[in-house]
């Protein structure tokens, strides 16, 4: 599929985020529906051009668990990345709208992003680096998958080179300027699933926000976030104390996780996602 600038036609503004805009598209030859994100780089051109070629190894990211890629270009500045549209939309878009996602679907998400990430490590070598909410979609057939993992490399000292390239999803060891290894991943999704058990970001204090120095210093030095007692299953839990071990090297990797007893359940449980997902449509 040969994608072009002049064959794609603008439906609806999805968001925006550090890195661009997403907008939902349709491809006019194909007639298929696309979500496009734009991302505004600020590089020589040969730089730009080496992150669209960076990018096409998402062509080989098959999975059920990886949202699916048609393509991407150049448009003047920016680089254009389209990508499989996933019509019930982001994990943060919906607990905002309905409250805390129900344990059974926090299941099925944790398995997921599990089985996403060990593909992408196994058969790519890839690590997500962006783990959180916004970056964990569903569709209205109750498949849960995970998007913009960090694929080009020129991309990811581009945008840190701009952007503020720091995140409240980010490990300890992450923040402190550390080795990154998957288990920085599996720190993010501790926390993204705590925010959808809770229905609020964990480190969110009750009165004055937190400026982003605090926060980072806050997620270094004090314990871990939890739980409040008594109102979640202790294998939730359990399972979320094991993503928010402090020190990466004693924290289990997703591939650990993914024959954890808690995400086997999961997954062999029958949860109808698809059902759930019809209040959001
Ligand atoms: P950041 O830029 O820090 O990664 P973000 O993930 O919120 O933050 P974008 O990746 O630009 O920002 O996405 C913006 C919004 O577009 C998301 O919150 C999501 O709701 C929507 N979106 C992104 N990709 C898709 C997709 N493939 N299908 C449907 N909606 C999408
Ligand atoms: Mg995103």
């Amino acid at each position: 599929l040969d994608l072009k600038q002049e064959d794609i036609e603008s439906m609806q503004e999805l968001g925006a985020g550090n890195g661009g805009t997403v907008h939902k598209v349709l491809h006019k030859p194909t007639g298929t529906i696309m979500a496009k994100k734009v991302i505004h780089v600020e590089a020589r051109n040969s730089v730009r051009r080496q992150i669209v070629r960076e990018i096409q190894i998402m062509h080989q990211c098959i999975s059920p668990y990886i949202v699916s890629f048609y393509g991407a270009y150049l448009n003047e500045g920016d680089i254009s990345i389209c990508m499989e549209y996933m019509n019930v939309g982001s994990l943060d878009n919906i607990y905002k709208k309905i409250g805390p996602i129900p344990e059974d679907v926090i299941g099925k998400v944790t398995h997921a992003v599990l089985a996403g990430l060990v593909y992408l490590y196994r058969n790519h070598r890839i690590i997500h680096r962006d783990v959180k909410p916004s970056n964990i979609l569903l569709d209205s057939q109750g498949n849960i998958k995970i998007a913009d993992f960090g694929v080009s490399t020129q991309l990811i000292n581009s945008v840190a080179n701009t952007f503020v390239g720091t995140s409240a999803y980010m490990s300890p060891e992450r923040i402190q300027g550390g080795r990154y290894s998957v288990q920085s991943d599996v720190w993010s999704l501790g926390i993204t699933l705590m925010e959808l058990a809770l229905g609020k970001f964990p480190f969110q204090s009750e009165g004055e926000p937190l400026s982003v120095f605090e926060l980072l210093e806050y997620i270094v030095n004090e314990p871990v976030p939890a739980l409040p007692a008594g109102q979640y299953s202790s294998e939730l839990e359990a399972f979320l104390a094991r993503c928010l071990i402090k020190d990466p090297a004693s924290r289990p990797t997703p591939s650990d996780l993914l024959s954890n007893p808690y995400c086997q359940a999961a997954a062999d449980k029958e949860v109808d996602v698809k059902e759930w997902a019809k209040v959001l449509l």
